[in-house]
């Protein structure tokens, strides 16, 4: 891959990290997520990223990796806010409170629960974002969509309970 691509896969990246539901591991809510898992198409933290490789899910460092178009691509469709809709559909804190990002048991058997026994999942939706078409260019760049509201895209009750949830718990 040319460097030029590899340079406009990086700045896309970083573009969607800095979108407020990117800001947080999807898994455990720790800031400034370093990692891409690329079989939920989410932002996660270094801890995650290896909970995820135990169960065989491919991750890629951000810094450290080289991104295929497909893949970036595929970030820019997913993210953490789509993630949520479909791997969290069902999930409130009352059924399972989140996990405090320190505690790595809990955050292993949250992973668990939502990959392994797919406690929360919307199958429908799951299946939709699978099928989707993995289009071999970027189509969009996210810089123009920083200004939106991130409410617009997350679902709000699980937004607020998530975060919440986050600044509420000193870890
Ligand atoms: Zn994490």
């Amino acid at each position: 891959m040319s460097r030029k691509v590899n340079e406009r896969n990086l700045r896309t990246l970083r573009d969607l990290l800095k979108l407020h539901e990117n800001r947080y591991c999807f898994d455990c809510g720790s800031t400034l997520p370093s990692y891409a898992n690329l079989f939920t198409y989410t932002f996660i933290c270094e801890k995650c990223s290896g909970f995820h490789r135990e169960l065989s899910h491919r991750v890629k460092s951000i810094s450290a990796s080289i991104f295929t178009p497909a893949e970036i691509s595929a970030l820019v469709s997913g993210g953490n806010a789509k993630a949520t809709r479909i791997w969290l559909a069902k999930w409130t804190a009352k059924d399972y409170p989140l996990p405090a990002h320190g505690d790595l048991d809990l955050v292993k058997e949250f992973i668990r629960q939502k990959y392994v026994r797919r406690r929360w999942v919307d199958e429908g939706l799951l299946a939709s974002q699978s099928q989707a078409p993995k289009v071999s260019h970027v189509l969009i760049s996210t810089s123009d969509n920083l200004s939106s509201p991130c409410e617009s895209a997350f679902p709000l009750s699980i937004l607020a309970s998530y975060l919440n949830y986050i600044s509420t718990n000193t870890f």
